[in-house]
């Protein structure tokens, strides 16, 4: 089976809404102009709480080529938990995918494999698609241990999911060194620890769950660098953040093909 490119854009928290709406209208007037074919791949958004509804209403209202979400959601459902926002309430906005276990959520918030994979599961559950962070620190890297440690957290965020859960799943393989540094890995290393990933997929869930499920690459990806990354077998599209809030690059790494 073929599986779509993702293109996905994490804005982290840069932007407030009135920033947000420039930017997608710009955004989707820079991929029409570059005759950009979704289905040759897909791109969204990945943007703060407070712009999602200035979003959805842009998207859905000039029915734009491009799908939002957002970068977070809680383990819980509704109730006494301040500051959380629910997988349920995403939904509601119209979110189609959320970014979970980001590692800047793993070093500062300490989100373990365990809550990664209940904040998974909620997104499921809700219909959203969860896009997996995982990915190895500098040390581990020099030790040669990022295939370990990566399918450790591979692991553990899909532990107890059934294999058409899996089979849904987005998984983002973003080596820690590399995000925001500028310190991209070379091909060859998004493709080993890719691979690995969908390796992991099939001998828990069979080939065929690993055929559909889509694995990405991320960190410091650029219009100078996606063609190679994308050249790889088993890398199915970018997490890209920096990179995501300058249009023109955007849009040029989402018309990579
Ligand atoms: C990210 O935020 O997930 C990321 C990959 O950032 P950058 O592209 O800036 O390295």
């Amino acid at each position: 089976m073929t599986r779509t490119p993702l293109m996905a854009g994490n804005w982290k928290m840069n932007l407030n809404h009135v920033e947000a709406t420039g930017l997608v209208q710009k955004l989707a007037w820079t991929l029409s102009d570059k005759k950009h074919d979704p289905a040759r791949s897909e791109v969204v958004v990945l943007v703060p709480f407070t712009d999602i509804r200035t979003v959805q209403t842009l998207v859905e209202g000039d029915r734009l080529p491009i799908g939002y979400g957002a970068q977070d959601l809680s383990a819980h459902d509704a109730g006494a938990y301040t500051g959380e926002v629910s997988a349920a309430m995403l939904a509601k906005l119209g979110c189609r995918y959320v970014a979970v276990g980001h590692s800047e959520r793993r070093q500062y918030h300490a989100e373990s494999d365990e809550l990664v994979n209940a904040k998974t599961t909620k997104a499921l559950a809700a219909g959203i698609t969860p896009i997996v962070c995982v990915g190895e620190g500098l040390e581990v890297r020099q030790a040669g241990d990022q295939v370990a440690h990566t399918l450790a957290q591979v692991d553990g965020a899909l532990a107890g999911l059934d294999a058409e859960q899996v089979a849904s799943v987005v998984i983002a393989y973003e080596p820690v060194w590399a995000i925001g540094t500028g310190e991209v890995a070379t091909p060859e290393d998004a493709q080993e620890v890719c691979g690995a990933i969908r390796a992991r997929v099939a001998e828990l869930h069979g080939p065929e769950v690993a055929e559909q499920v889509r694995v990405l690459y991320g960190g410091s990806v650029k219009s100078g660098n996606v063609v190679d990354i994308m050249a790889q077998a088993d890398v199915d599209g970018c997490l890209v953040g920096g990179a995501s809030l300058v249009v023109d690059e955007f849009a040029a790494i989402a018309r990579f093909y």
